[in-house]
């Protein structure tokens, strides 16, 4: 079944429960207003324009108790990231199974067959890895409109942008990822402490943070190279997105800016 554009029309109404069906909350009567079953817990790290779901791929066993989502418009690559999300569950559930036969001293029942995965250059196909891909899916959406029908006030502690696609005309300046507007919705989203992720080849994308407007000032501190060489998630966004590994191979640039949520100003 082709992913469909559904919006939902408030966080408490999306249906997270087909999309993370390892952590369901076990009592049936937790229902959200959708209808549908609520989770043990809430996702937490977003993916904005997710593409392919590198980054997903890259952070799962790295964050294997946090739900993460990838955010992507285009139906064809959204359709992509899902099957490529349960053909790595499938895998994992195989490789469980053989262990435990393994383990047990049983000869298997059928010998099992390892779903082909496009992905072993990642290196995390072959062994079982802690989540099992249980904690990632991707949703479509145009996130410049609607992310905050899908996550509530301070709901994330993550979120990424990589690789945006660049729109340089000034009258396209309202259509980019990042903009000065859609920072307020960002910083809606997330926790106070909580980290917003950019990565771009584009130079004149990352100096967009040089001179930031006092509005942005105040909700914004830009992290140090020293918290930067400590993230390992940020290893994970230079070399396993898609579009990383296509400015590897050009041999470009990439430029990195993590920046920190402040905590919401007192009211007088
Ligand atoms: N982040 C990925 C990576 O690093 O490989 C993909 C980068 S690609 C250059 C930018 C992606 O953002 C495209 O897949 C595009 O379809 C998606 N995109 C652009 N505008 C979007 C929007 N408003 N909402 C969701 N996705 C969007």
């Amino acid at each position: 079944q082709r992913a469909r554009m559904r919006t939902p029309i408030s966080p408490a109404h999306m249906d997270w429960a087909s999309h993370y069906p390892a952590f369901v909350d076990p009592d049936p009567s937790k229902i959200n207003l959708g209808g549908t079953r609520k989770l043990i817990k809430d996702v937490e790290v977003v993916d904005i324009g997710c593409g392919f779901g590198g980054l997903l791929v890259g952070l799962a066993p790295l964050l294997p108790d946090t739900l993460m989502v990838g955010m992507e418009i285009r139906v064809s690559v959204l359709d992509y990231v899902r099957s490529r999300v349960s053909a790595l569950r499938l895998k994992q559930q195989v490789l469980k199974k053989t262990a435990a036969e393994k383990s047990t001293n049983q000869t298997p029942s059928e010998t099992p067959t390892v779903p082909e995965d496009e992905d072993d250059e990642v290196g995390s196909t072959t062994t079982i890895v802690p989540g099992n891909y249980e904690n990632i899916t991707g949703i479509r959406a145009n996130t410049m409109k609607f992310l905050p029908n899908f996550f509530g006030h301070h709901q994330l502690s993550k979120i990424f942008v990589c690789f945006p696609d660049p729109h340089f005309k000034a009258r396209k300046h309202k259509a980019r990822i990042v903009s000065e507007s859609l920072n307020a919705e960002y910083a809606y989203v997330l926790k106070p402490g909580g980290l917003m992720y950019t990565i771009t080849d584009v130079e004149e994308y990352h100096h967009w943070g040089d001179e930031p407007t006092e509005g942005i000032r105040d909700l914004w501190e830009l992290l140090s190279e020293e918290e930067l060489d400590a993230d390992p998630c940020v290893q994970v966004m230079k070399f396993e997105t898609e579009e990383s590994k296509k400015v590897t191979r050009n041999n470009g640039n990439k430029y990195v800016a993590v920046f920190r949520r402040k905590a919401d100003p007192e009211w007088p």
